[in-house]
């Protein structure tokens, strides 16, 4: 059986839904071991323990050069496990960190998986979903970035003992870039938008107005999403920004509000496992992938429904 090795560039001592995820799936495999980019509290440890990992590398940050310290982290803690499989999450910064050392350890990085198999045989899916492809790399450490929402999150039937080492490490180096200033973004009480089981989305058709869908998505629990036509006219973040260009989602539950379902838009959303789309054009292509399709005027059917799932609740 092949030895994993997960990163993180932090953990509390409640690790998201994508962190559980990735710990189950380095359970299924030989001494699973875990890098953590900064310090790492007895809770944390705890819950490590709980998946049934026997190693923890971690390291103070030193945030001194874009992506620096993490690297180092990585690549030490490779270097000490000679793990044959890396498991990282799916965001842009860790996928470019794997990339970043799958090329320096001359081996390979598959993004967006959704299992790995014993014999390190990943799974994906490929265009838009409408495939389910086996990869398998041909050289080196496999790296692997795993989807949210793909696996179920099942702590390990015992704990083990957790060794832990505090690498040292000078990650100054040669800088090409330093960080000059660097401010926390502004953080909401919905979840994270790539690991929510609810997501509701907006297009061209909310016309700037994405209270509605908001208020929806509370009484639900859900993140927002949009098209890239809603992002790109300005009405939302482009953090928000479902599709090609954009997240990932595979929720329980995708509700579609006032989006045409455009290709690269249905590439970001087309594995979700329910989806309701409400457009006022019967034609609209997102019906074809729609389990439940609403013909309508958003502004009229988002309020209600809210209002309906609000009276049920109560
Ligand atoms: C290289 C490339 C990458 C791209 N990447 C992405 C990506 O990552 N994500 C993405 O989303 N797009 C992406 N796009 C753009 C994509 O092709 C579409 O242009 C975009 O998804 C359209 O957004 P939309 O559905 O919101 O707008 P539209 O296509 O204009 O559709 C708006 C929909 O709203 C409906 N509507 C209007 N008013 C109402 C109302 N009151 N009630 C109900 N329905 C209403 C209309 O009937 C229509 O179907 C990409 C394009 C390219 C070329």
């Amino acid at each position: 059986m092949p030895s994993a090795l997960v990163f993180f560039t932090e953990l509390s001592q409640a690790p998201s839904k994508a962190q559980r995820e990735l710990l189950t799936l380095a359970s299924g495999f030989e001494n699973p071991a875990v890098a953590v980019a900064s310090e790492v509290g007895a809770g944390a440890r705890e819950v490590l323990s709980s998946y049934g990992v026997t190693k923890l590398f971690t390291a103070a940050s030193d945030e001194q050069i874009f992506g620096a310290h993490e690297i180092s982290v990585l690549d030490a803690a490779l270097q000490a496990t000679g793990a044959e499989l890396v498991l990282l999450a799916n965001d842009n910064f860790s996928r470019e960190l794997g990339a970043r050392l799958a090329v320096r350890h001359n081996g390979a990085i598959i993004t967006d998986v959704t299992g790995i198999s014993a014999d390190l045989v990943a799974t994906k899916d490929e265009l838009a979903g409408s495939y389910s492809a086996q990869a398998k790399a041909t050289r080196g450490t496999l790296f692997a970035t795993l989807k949210p929402n793909s696996i179920q999150d099942v702590p390990a039937a015992s704990s083990p003992a957790l060794a832990v080492e505090e690498l040292a490490l000078n990650s100054a180096g040669d800088a090409k870039v330093r960080i000059a200033d660097a401010q926390a973004k502004a953080t909401s009480d919905r979840p994270a938008l790539s690991e929510a089981r609810v997501v509701v989305a907006g297009g061209r058709g909310v016309n700037g107005d994405f209270g509605p869908l908001e208020d929806l998505a509370d009484a639900l629990g859900a993140a927002v999403g949009a098209s890239r036509a809603a992002t790109d006219a300005g009405w939302i973040s482009h953090d928000a920004q479902i599709g090609q260009t954009g997240v990932t989602v595979a929720p329980q539950l995708y509700i579609s509000a006032g989006i045409s379902g455009a290709i690269q838009q249905k590439a970001g959303m087309q594995t979700s496992k329910f989806i309701i789309a409400i457009n006022k054009d019967v034609d609209a292509p997102v019906f074809e992938i729609a389990d439940l399709g609403i013909v309508g005027d958003l502004a009229k059917v988002l309020p209600q429904a809210a209002e309906e799932i609000r009276r049920r609740q109560a």
